[in-house]
């Protein structure tokens, strides 16, 4: 067992997830409080949900309050919300979340300033996500300079991809420059694969897909609880449509944008990352919720293209993995859109898929649970995604290799 606490830190352009955990004998880790710090430099609110499954405390910063304009001053603002309820004394270690460990890093690493620049070096390969991450390490090496900084990479399980799987049919000198497909939600995939494996461990050590379905959306075959390919590629553009970002595309339509259009970069890039996916299709709004309690026919028709997509892509993953023996869906969409599911696994009929209409309904709020028929040749779950626990679990094994296992 190890003395101290972990502190998990997921930093994104517009949140700050955190929690603390609690080493254990037996188990990994125990989860004493988790929160989240939304709307950073709009409209800021805080949430704060104890272990226990108490009432979640919430603040929400007034028009005329100093809200946390970036990362930093989030990072401060949920430090003293936990040191109030003293929960930052025998603070071991915290994990971060980096999105990005390009070809280097397959595991979790220890935190030092030659690593920091190796991580900063990845930048341009996640220009929109990399920042926060890196911005958040940096701060809290300053305010704890004793406690021990673990990155956690959400490239990093999927390193285990062959080259079929990972490459572009580009000229060869684009692969050795590190122009591959990464995917990315490893930290989320890794949790699922492991918690699906303890509630199936037969089918889960086969072939499983997994659908992490949230704002950002992307799939993953595994064998045997490894990465062997995803949809998401060089960026967290690819793959499935999302939130706000498009998902697969021609790159004929950029080539289109920038000749005929005549759009840079920026424009470019600000097109397929926040003004696609649901959000561009419906015209209306990036949130499932609302596109499914809008009476427009634009956002039935991006739902629509949502539920074709992933039902298109489960179907190559499983082609890639030479079948399937289990579906999973994970993350808010995935979680408790029981339609979206129901879509999707109803185009999959033809595979061997057959959902339990009731258990699919039931299956909302966060619940683990099965949702396909007894007969059904492929098993269906629910598995809720929990990111902060891989970190939490990662970083326990940087600082003392082997204890999360014990
Ligand atoms: P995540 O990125 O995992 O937090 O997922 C966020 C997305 O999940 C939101 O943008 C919503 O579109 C979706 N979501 C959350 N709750 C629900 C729900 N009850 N029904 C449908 N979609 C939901």
């Amino acid at each position: 067992m190890v003395a101290g606490q972990i502190l998990t830190l997921n930093a994104g352009s517009s949140s700050l997830k955190f929690a603390l955990f609690e080493p254990l004998r037996d188990d990994a880790t125990r989860c004493r409080v988790r929160g989240q710090l939304e709307g950073i430099g709009a409209a800021a609110r805080l949430v704060v949900q104890t272990g226990d499954g108490g009432q979640p405390a919430r603040r929400q910063w007034r028009a005329d309050e100093a809200a946390p304009r970036d990362v930093r001053a989030a990072l401060q603002v949920v430090l003293a919300e936990l040191d109030s309820r003293g929960l930052l004394d025998g603070l071991r270690a915290i994990g971060h979340r980096i999105v990005h460990g390009g070809t280097e890093f397959s595991s979790a690493r220890a935190v030092d300033d030659a690593l920091l620049a190796r991580i900063e070096g990845l930048q341009s390969l996640a220009p929109l996500h990399q920042p926060y991450g890196i911005a958040c390490l940096r701060a809290a090496r300053e305010r704890f300079v004793h406690a021990a900084q673990v990155a956690c990479f959400d490239t990093a399980f999927h390193r285990t991809q062959a080259f079929v799987e990972d490459t572009f049919a580009l000229p060869r000198e684009y692969y050795d420059a590190g122009v591959r497909r990464y995917g990315f939600h490893g930290l989320s995939y890794q949790y699922v694969a492991q918690r699906y494996a303890q509630l199936d461990p037969l089918r889960g050590r086969g072939r499983v897909v997994i659908a992490h379905l949230g704002n950002g959306a992307s799939a993953c075959a595994l064998r045997d609880g490894r990465s062997t390919s995803s949809t998401m590629g060089f960026t967290a553009l690819d793959g499935l449509p999302m939130g706000t970002r498009c998902g697969q595309i021609d790159p004929g339509v950029l080539l289109w944008l920038m000749q005929e259009r005549k759009m840079d970069a920026d424009a470019i890039s600000d097109l397929l990352y926040r003004h696609s996916g649901l959000k561009g299709l419906s015209g209306l709004s990036n949130d499932m919720r609302v596109l499914r309690a809008s009476e427009s026919s634009r956002a039935r028709e991006a739902i629509e293209y949502f539920v074709a997509r992933l039902a298109r892509e489960i179907a190559a993953l499983a082609a890639s993995i030479g079948g399937i023996d289990a579906l999973v869906f994970t993350a808010g969409i995935g979680e408790n859109d029981a339609a979206v599911r129901a879509g999707a696994c109803a185009s999959l009929h033809w595979l061997g898929v057959r959902v339990d209409d009731a258990a699919n309904a039931a299956a909302v709020g966060g619940r683990e649970a099965r949702i396909s028929t007894a007969d059904s040749p492929i098993a269906v779950w629910v598995v809720p995604t929990d990111e902060e626990s891989t970190i939490a679990g990662q970083t326990l094994d940087v600082i003392e290799p082997g204890a999360a296992a014990a």
